[in-house]
């Protein structure tokens, strides 16, 4: 195991209050490279008492920053944006050395994170209320959209500088102040991307960072000047934060885990397919909530498709990614979550599952630490078994046989998850069916399971999310604000001199049949 250099590691500051600081006297988890095993910094395990000062400079920040203009508070996102691309490789590299995927999949992460800031720039347009004149005579109506205060985010270590930008862009945008709480296996794309910021300009306070695990994720979800709670990780953790913080009087969004079906039907066009599954299946090493892990070989795709996946699968070239050449697929997160991913595909194999494509045994002789799992195939699962039942998070694939669409319609909506699925067909009917049938809440066809953009909600179903309100596009805006509705009438009396006679008695009029209409 390679020894921990405390010269060469990173540093891991909180930021409170527009300061960033060192935490002394606190345990601390590691952070890896997964690529090479070696420990890249350590992350502070903050306790409650560093939650509570997080959200004491959030909460002391929120009210000038609520009266500033939205067009002002849009032009630090225009700098931030600017400053997030004139400084993309870094993010990039960052993002992989702490994750392990691949520095074209990093580029995705970053590139998807900044799309977000491009959607919140767009704040005085989405701001914008309703208005109704004359509700009753003389009554208008209008409703506006005010910020909630201090919003906290928590996120997973899949997507180091997307998910969190799936959230303050936004809740910053609308006025509110912030608390993060990065992922402490990649907490370090955070703290550059923050740093970015605070360059372009963001007030003090008006984001923080903490660090921790669940002492400070607990200490967040109870804090009584938190109003609004973003989460995205597993479904057992995305239950007990909704859960936790709806009964602390908290608004919640939070998305959990998933297992996504691909359907290939026997029409499918098999080189489009097969990439498209491959991009799926072992893009992030399979550690992404929008892996297609599951395949639904229909009828005779058993024949056509089937055997160019495997071949492709065993083609797949893993290795470290924190280098050129690039591997085709990078590490797992921790040498923990590697062996938990070997132990679910050998309980696969003692269960019955073939295995056509075997990463077990995979050997990086250039990184020999690192945390690899090569690309692997599961194939003639059952729904009774533990790889059917579990989210893997790596970079298996499942197979299961279905006899027609039927078939393979209802085999995917028994999942208890709704994250996304997909359907590879050349059949206009067949894919409309999909799409009418399938419960869950981003559907995929001809293209593997698709990620909604920042313009539209990221929109799990069922056990992938617990809330009201999805994160992203407008429901994103909805989330972060409060309608307040204003119903208005004005007297003419006690204007002094600017109207006339006649028109202050037709106004009077006005307001009197306005009050009688209002009356009943
Ligand atoms: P995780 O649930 O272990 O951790 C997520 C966050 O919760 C981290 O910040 C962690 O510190 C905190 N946490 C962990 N255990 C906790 C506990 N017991 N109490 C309070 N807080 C706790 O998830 P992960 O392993 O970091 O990420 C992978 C998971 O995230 C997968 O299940 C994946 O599907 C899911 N995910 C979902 C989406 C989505 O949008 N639906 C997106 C990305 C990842």
């Amino acid at each position: 195991m390679p020894a921990i250099n405390s010269k060469t590691l990173e540093s891991c500051p909180v930021w409170f209050g527009g300061e960033w600081r060192n935490i002394a006297g606190v345990a601390t988890t590691p952070v890896h490279n997964p690529s090479t095993g070696d420990v890249i910094a350590e992350a502070p395990l903050c306790t409650a008492a560093h939650v509570n000062e997080a959200v004491e400079a959030a909460a002391g920040a929120f009210p000038a920053w609520m009266e500033t203009p939205p067009v002002e508070r849009a032009r630090i996102l225009f700098k931030f944006k600017m400053l997030l691309e004139e400084n993309f490789d870094d993010l990039v590299r960052s993002n992989t050395r702490e994750h392990g995927k691949t520095l074209v999949e990093s580029r995705g992460d970053v590139k998807r994170g900044i799309e977000m800031v491009e959607f919140a720039c767009g704040v005085p347009s989405l701001l914008m209320g309703e208005v109704l004149e004359n509700i009753a005579r003389g009554i208008d109506c209008e409703s506006i959209r005010q910020p909630l205060g201090v919003c906290v985010g928590i996120t997973p270590f899949n997507f180091p500088a997307m998910v969190p930008l799936w959230m303050y862009p936004v809740a910053i945008a609308c006025g509110n102040s912030f608390v993060l709480k990065p992922s402490e296996k990649v907490p370090l794309t955070s703290i550059r991307i923050a740093k970015l910021l605070e360059k372009a300009g963001l007030p003090k306070g008006v984001l923080n960072i903490v660090h921790g695990g669940r002492e400070c994720v607990d200490a967040l979800l109870t804090h009584p000047k938190v109003k609004a709670i973003s989460f995205v990780g597993s479904t057992p953790v995305a239950r007990h934060i909704y859960e936790t913080g709806t009964k602390h009087g908290k608004r919640v969004q939070s998305n959990g885990g998933a297992k996504n079906f691909v359907l290939l039907m026997p029409d499918a066009d098999i080189d489009n397919s097969v990439r498209g599954v491959i991009e799926a299946a072992f893009g992030c090493a399979g550690e992404r909530c929008m892996a297609g892990s599951t395949a639904v070989v229909v009828g005779g795709a058993e024949k056509t498709v089937l055997p160019t996946l495997v071949e492709a699968t065993k083609r797949i070239k893993v290795g470290p990614t924190d280098r050129d050449p690039q591997p085709d697929m990078g590490a797992v997160i921790t040498r923990q979550h590697r062996d938990r991913v070997l132990q679910l595909i050998e309980a696969g194999v003692k269960e019955g599952a073939k295995i056509p494509a075997d990463g077990r045994g995979v050997k990086v002789s250039e990184a020999p630490n690192g945390f690899f799992v090569g690309a692997t195939i599961l194939d003639r699962v059952q729904l009774g078994m533990t790889v059917a039942k579990e989210e893997i998070f790596g970079p298996v694939l499942n197979v299961m046989h279905m006899e027609d669409l039927d078939a393979a319609i209802e085999l995917a909506n028994k999942s208890p998850f709704g994250n996304g699925a997909s359907i590879f067909t050349r059949n206009g009917k067949a894919a409309r069916e999909f799409k009418h049938r399938i419960q869950c809440g981003m559907v995929g066809i001809n293209i593997g399971v698709p990620a909604s953009m920042a313009w539209f909600p990221f929109n799990g179903w069922n056990d992938s999310f617990f809330g009201d309100l999805h994160m992203q596009g407008r429901e994103g805006v909805q989330f972060f604000t409060q309608l307040k509705v204003t119903t208005s009438r004005w007297f003419s009396y006690g204007e002094g001199d600017i109207w006339h006679r006649e028109h202050k008695q037709d106004a009077h009029r006005t307001c009197r049949m306005g009050e009688e209409r209002n009356s009943g």
